[in-house]
């Protein structure tokens, strides 16, 4: 088995640290792939912190994956030896339940395999993510990367791009829409990119001033500062649907107000924390939905890379060494991204 290098939180009060281990040689459906960049999603922090609960230690986070193919097994046909390929939020999933069947793993009524902290159903104990120099990986949960975009770039696509372009489709953004996006984090930047390109008119709220004209830059066309509430009343009434990206609790309130006749807004943000309870009436005042949505299926994954390709869309970065990890955990708690990282794997060095 060869050995794969990586960092891994050992609990969750403790920083990242060097790590190996071992990964599965390529089983006749696996592809073995060299990680070349891995984005950092606020959901590496929550589990390595274990603030969701249920985090397995050592965890080695990283589900925003690219590389190259190193080699493939025998009954592999969509790749080969060489290919720029990614890997997202999942690795493997039953295949046979009514989710699977409609193409929606993320949903697998038997509970996906994570790409970290899942069930390793192969060496036992739990996956390991793309903080790694390597890993092993089930041809059916191995997307196409074009070779045309920024590879860097490419990474957040994985999960920032999947979960915010998912709900953007299930619920029919399109020219002639008015879309509020929450926070211009990694999700929020790509559901900004994302929410334009598919012709809405998009309305970006940030709590953080020095974020406006980049939120221009973006696509937005208009940004409120969402702690302003003059700013936020103009807006009452006016949007067809909300992405809510916002990685902690707040009140939800403020914004279903804003939601138009059948509405709706959709959380993808997962505090630690509850949000408080959004008032009744002022759901039922508009006939208005909260919703929520979780990543993507594997071939809406593949639609979204491809769009992204058609459209020229990356996510925009800032390039950190392995070994910066710890300080981009806290610069993330600070909303201080512009506007997600991505690990230089060639940063990583055996010790
Ligand atoms: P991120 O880069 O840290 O962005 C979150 C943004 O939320 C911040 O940039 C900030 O934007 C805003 N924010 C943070 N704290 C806030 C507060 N106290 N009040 C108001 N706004 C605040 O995080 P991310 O990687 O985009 O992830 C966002 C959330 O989505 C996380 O909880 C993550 O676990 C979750 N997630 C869910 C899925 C899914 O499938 N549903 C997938 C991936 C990630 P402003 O500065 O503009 O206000
Ligand atoms: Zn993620």
């Amino acid at each position: 088995m060869p050995q794969a290098i990586g960092y891994a939180a050992q609990a969750a009060d403790k920083d990242l640290e060097y790590f190996e281990f071992e990964r599965r040689d390529p089983t006749a459906e696996d592809v073995e792939i060299e990680i070349a960049y891995c984005g950092v999603c606020h959901s590496d922090l929550h589990q390595a912190r274990n603030e969701w609960g249920g985090t397995v230690f050592p965890c080695v986070p990283g589900h925003e994956i690219v590389g190259k193919v190193t080699r493939v097994g025998d009954k592999v046909s969509k790749f080969k030896v060489g290919d720029t390929v990614g890997v997202g939020c999942m690795v493997d999933a039953c295949g046979h339940c009514h989710s699977c069947d409609e193409g929606h793993e993320q949903y697998c009524e038997n509970g996906f395999v994570g790409t970290y902290n899942g069930e390793d159903k192969h060496l036992g104990g739990v996956t390991f993510g793309g903080y790694s120099n390597r890993i092993t990986v089930k041809e059916s949960f191995v997307l196409s990367v074009s070779e045309g975009l920024d590879l860097a770039g490419v990474a957040p696509l994985l999960c920032a791009g999947i979960t915010t372009y998912s709900p953007l489709r299930h619920w029919g953004v399109t020219k002639g829409h008015k879309v509020g996006v929450v926070g211009l984090g990694g999700l929020g930047h790509m559901a900004v990119k994302l929410a334009a390109a598919m012709g809405a008119e998009v309305v970006l709220f940030t709590t953080s001033p020095g974020k406006v004209e980049d939120g221009k830059r973006l696509g937005a066309d208009h940004v409120v500062i969402s702690k302003d509430e003059e700013q936020m009343k103009a807006w009452t009434n006016q949007l067809d649907f909300i992405l809510n990206t916002v990685a902690a609790p707040h009140d939800l309130d403020a914004y279903l107000s804003l939601l138009r006749l059948n509405g709706t807004m959709c959380l993808v943000g997962v505090p630690a924390e509850h949000h408080p309870s959004p008032a009744v009436f002022n759901l039922i005042a508009k006939r208005r939905s909260l919703a929520g949505s979780l990543i993507g299926g594997i071939a809406e994954t593949q639609e979204m890379l491809d769009f992204c390709a058609e459209h020229g869309i990356t996510s925009d970065i800032e390039m950190i060494a392995m070994d910066d990890i710890n300080e981009a955990y806290e610069r993330m708690l600070k909303s201080d991204v512009k506007y997600r990282f991505v690990i230089d794997m060639a940063t990583l060095k055996q010790k």
